[in-house]
């Protein structure tokens, strides 16, 4: 049931870090694998990794804040591979923000990447599925920050729990089409994302002493959960928060 040969997978964000983590797992699996990302260089290098797993990778120069870019991807893609079965939703972006003294643009701005970025890829793809009419499997990347209040990022806080929202009232709706929606949350884990704070030494003490597994996540902790949400392994999972973060939240 692990095969997902046949398969085809879209992941935004998929040209580093988590997203490139899913792909790669979804990659080692047979999936085919389309990433949808800004930059057509960093793109080709990760369609060269997943082309040196043995997959077949295409990308898309895709901002996911546009809907004419995301539907484009989607024609693409689907010239390409012939149908979507699995989607991602994972492009993202973070900041700090001062309250309450903050700039309102810095809050939109965040927003629509990390909100309406979801929004617009699941728009797509789930209408692709409904009109396939065989199901078919969308995952959000959240963030442990949507229930762990981020004092220096209260926009990012909220951004995660509104995808959160957002993924269960898709998961009812979408469930009638057989089309499941899950939200994945990760914890502190070493992209470009997180290179701040994986610099700062006072911040990198603090948070190896927080989680229980005294680490951070790595983008390959992801490979797996990915190959488990777009197979039928997890045929009954749909609206669930899945939380990897190496026991933060437990502790
Ligand atoms: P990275 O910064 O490493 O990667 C972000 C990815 O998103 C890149 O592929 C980037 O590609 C893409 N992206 C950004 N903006 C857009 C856009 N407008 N349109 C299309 N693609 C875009 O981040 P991570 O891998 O760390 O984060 C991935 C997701 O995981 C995010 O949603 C983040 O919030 C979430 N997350 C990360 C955590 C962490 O500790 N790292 C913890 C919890 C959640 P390009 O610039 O080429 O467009």
């Amino acid at each position: 049931m692990f095969d997902l040969t046949n398969q085809t997978a879209v992941v935004t964000g998929g040209n580093r870090g988590i997203g490139l983590g899913y792909a790669r797992g979804l990659a080692k699996s047979g999936a085919s694998v389309a990433i949808w990302s800004r930059s057509p260089e960093r793109n080709q290098v990760a369609v060269d990794q997943l082309t040196a797993l043995g997959a077949d990778a295409f990308a898309a120069a895709c901002d996911v804040t546009d809907p004419n870019s995301v539907n484009e991807a989607l024609a693409s893609t689907l010239e390409h591979f012939g149908a979507v079965h699995a989607l991602f939703a994972n492009a993202g972006t973070s900041g700090r923000m001062a309250f309450p003294d903050f700039d309102l643009e810095d809050w939109n701005d965040l927003f629509d990447v990390n909100v309406v970025g979801t929004l617009l890829p699941a728009q797509s793809v789930a209408r692709h599925m409904i009109e396939r009419g065989e199901g078919g499997s969308i995952a959000v990347t959240s963030s442990i920050g949507a229930s762990h209040g981020l004092p220096v990022a209260p926009h990012y806080s909220a951004s995660k729990a509104a995808q959160i929202g957002l993924v269960k009232a898709l998961a009812v709706k979408l469930a009638k089409h057989n089309i499941r929606v899950n939200a994945i949350c990760p914890g502190f884990v070493a992209t470009e994302l997180t290179e701040p704070e994986q610099t700062n030494e006072a911040f990198q003490t603090a948070i190896k002493q927080r989680v229980p597994l005294r680490r951070w996540g790595t983008p390959e902790d992801f490979e797996g959960l990915a190959v488990y949400l777009a197979s039928g392994h997890s045929a009954f999972v749909t609206g669930a928060e899945l939380v990897i973060d190496g026991g933060y939240s437990a502790f």
